[in-house]
């Protein structure tokens, strides 16, 4: 059984301080839980101020990017090294916000999770189809050509180091969320992708998130699709009372009827 994954993207917003506070006050509102794996990414600045509040508290600490470069003349990139260094356990990894503000390639995706794994890092792999594309009919091609690039080459023992999640653009920050059972066949989906460059076994093993306008209100949605092992949260994972509701009513509750 795969344990249900809660992740929090803070992306742009946090000082160190801000994010120290809003840290202690998940973890102050999350107790001691069981059954579910929480985390959260601040931005690179916050990294230090956050691991602290969050030790020993159950949650984990996640990177937003990484460059695929150990070190060297990349002005303005950080590394796998200095990520794990601030504590850092996972990296989100293609996330959209990055492929259109800041071009990233699949090809780039794929160097990332390859850095990510030479450590302990591991990789969250963001993939998602335009409103465009799943108009078009593309959705499946879309999906499949993003596994396929991020995941060439990746070790099929390092399964158990892996999420992905799947983000239709459309949804991401829009309050429209995807409808459970369409986050459900996008899920089989990517399974079927990453059995085919995994294997099946290995495949099993990697947890799949779903992520766009979750909220306290639309997640027992999510977390009742046997296909869905968790989610990834942007915008309510800034507000600790949401984002407390959606790890308890949603993940935790499946645990405990589970
Ligand atoms: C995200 O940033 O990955 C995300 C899903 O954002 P939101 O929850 O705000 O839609």
């Amino acid at each position: 059984m795969r344990l249900p994954l809660v992740v929090g993207n803070w992306k742009m917003f946090t000082t160190p301080a801000e994010g120290a506070d809003l840290a202690a006050e998940i973890a102050r509102r999350l107790g001691n839980l069981q059954g579910v794996e929480v985390v959260v990414a601040p931005p690179f600045t916050s990294l230090a101020a956050v691991g602290p509040a969050i030790r020993g508290k159950g949650i984990h600490l996640a990177a937003q990017d990484l460059h695929w470069e150990e070190r060297g003349p990349f002005t303005g990139a950080v590394s796998r090294g200095m990520l794990e260094a601030l504590g850092c356990l996972y990296v989100i990894v293609g996330h959209s916000e990055r492929r259109k503000h800041f071009g990233e390639t699949d090809q780039q995706v794929n160097r990332k999770i390859q850095a990510a794994l030479c450590g302990g890092l591991r990789p969250i792999l963001c993939v998602g189809e335009e409103e465009g594309e799943r108009a078009g009919g593309k959705l499946r091609e879309v999906i499949r050509r993003q596994v396929s690039r991020a995941l060439d080459g990746y070790p099929a023992g390092s399964a158990l180091q892996l999420a992905v999640a799947y983000e239709p653009v459309w949804a991401i920050g829009t309050g429209k969320a995807a409808s459970p059972e369409d986050a459900a066949e996008a899920h089989q989906v990517i399974r079927r992708q990453m059995e085919r460059i995994l294997g099946e076994g290995p495949s099993a093993a990697v947890r799949i998130l779903y992520g766009g306008s979750v909220t306290g209100e639309n997640v027992a949605g999510f977390a009742a699709r046997p296909e869905v092992d968790g989610v990834l949260v942007g915008g309510a994972s800034l507000k600790p009372a949401d984002f407390a509701a959606i790890v308890r009513g949603g993940w935790e509750a499946r645990t405990r009827v589970g």
